[in-house]
């Protein structure tokens, strides 16, 4: 049976007598830090009636079913990518840019694309090595190989990683390549990957998936912070729609909506849902203006020969542009591009 309700409580006392009280009654309870907070999933009056027995006990009726990813507990804050100086704070005052091609190809498409990112701004690279495809005669990654390309980008420029990872037996080996673990959009509900990268503790890039809503998208964060990693980046990267004049429908209230309930920052993914480099700029700005904390976006040095995502890669002069833009875009908005 799903938990009825969560306790938080900075005094001890008030919340193990509160919990032991409901924990015998066969309500699940998970004790946290903070101020005295009952969320009751249900509108249940009885329940309310045990809880504010205890006390000072703000009470939640019909709260949401992922109080770990709510703003309700845990205020907004910022989950670092890389460490040490190399870090990368995603849901500070800085817009962060994660750019690197759909997948990673070879040695010299890899250093190319990213040392060209790079020397334009970027904060963090992305690159797939295990790539989920929608046939199985596509290319699907290098795999290891692949993952070794990127780590040698990650150690060459200094910038942290981004990777998607596809099934929980690669969790280890992604863990020691990258600096975050992607789970992309066909994934979002894979709930043995979900509990195989919540037991790391490495942050995770969470896709929406594209025909998943906003309360599925934090269900499935839950179940990444349930089994112990807090260290979660929300991502809207499209949905599918009665619209087809775009590969998917950029969702940009899902931003400003995930803003508003989560505290987890949250970015923009224009490329797959654009499917088309002229539609990326426009994306990525109406993403940032809704209040994303920045983009991953995919950048390949010869589009026409990338072998995945090509039709929707930014050119590097394209990227530069786009950075451009963003840099005169962040004052109004009380960021910066700076690196964070
Ligand atoms: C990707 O990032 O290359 C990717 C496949 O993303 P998504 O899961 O959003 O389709
Ligand atoms: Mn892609």
């Amino acid at each position: 049976m799903a938990a009825r309700m969560v306790v938080v409580s900075r005094s001890a006392e008030a919340s193990n007598a509160l919990a032991t009280a409901l924990r015998n009654g066969g309500v699940d309870v998970i004790v946290l830090q903070g101020p005295v907070h009952a969320l009751l999933l249900d509108d249940d009056s009885a329940l309310a009636e045990r809880c504010g027995a205890f006390g000072d006990v703000v009470i939640h009726r019909k709260a949401p079913a992922w109080p770990l990813a709510s703003n309700l507990l845990r205020p907004a804050r910022s989950v670092k990518i890389g460490l040490g100086e190399h870090g990368v704070d995603v849901g500070g005052t800085s817009w962060v840019v994660i750019a690197g091609p759909c997948a990673v190809e070879s040695p010299a498409q890899t250093a190319r694309i990213t040392d060209a990112v790079v020397a334009g701004g970027a904060h963090a690279l992305r690159g797939g090595a295990f790539k989920p495809r929608t046939s199985p005669y596509s290319f699907q990654g290098l795999g290891l190989a692949g993952l070794e390309l990127l780590a040698a980008a990650r150690k060459k420029t200094g910038r942290p990683a981004v990777t998607e990872v596809v099934s929980a037996n690669d969790v280890d080996a992604v863990v020691d390549h990258a600096d975050c673990l992607q789970v992309g959009a066909r994934n979002m509900q894979n709930f043995a990957l979900l509990k195989a990268v919540g037991e790391t503790r490495v942050p995770v890039l969470l896709k929406r998936g594209f025909g998943n809503t906003v309360d599925e998208l934090l269900g499935s964060a839950e179940h990444i912070m349930a089994a112990g990693n807090d260290q979660v980046i929300l991502c809207e990267r499209g949905i599918r729609t009665f619209e087809v004049s775009t590969r998917f429908t950029l969702d940009v209230a899902a931003i400003a909506w995930l803003k508003q309930r989560s505290n987890l920052p949250v970015i923009v993914d224009p490329s797959h849902a654009a499917g088309d480099p002229k539609m990326v700029g426009p994306l990525a700005l109406a993403g940032l203006a809704a209040g994303a904390d920045g983009i991953i976006v995919e950048v390949h040095d010869a589009p026409h020969e990338a072998k995945s995502g090509g039709h929707q890669a930014l050119a590097v002069d394209g990227f530069i542009a786009l950075l451009a833009q963003m840099k005169a875009m962040a004052p109004a908005f009380g960021r910066t591009l700076e690196r964070p």
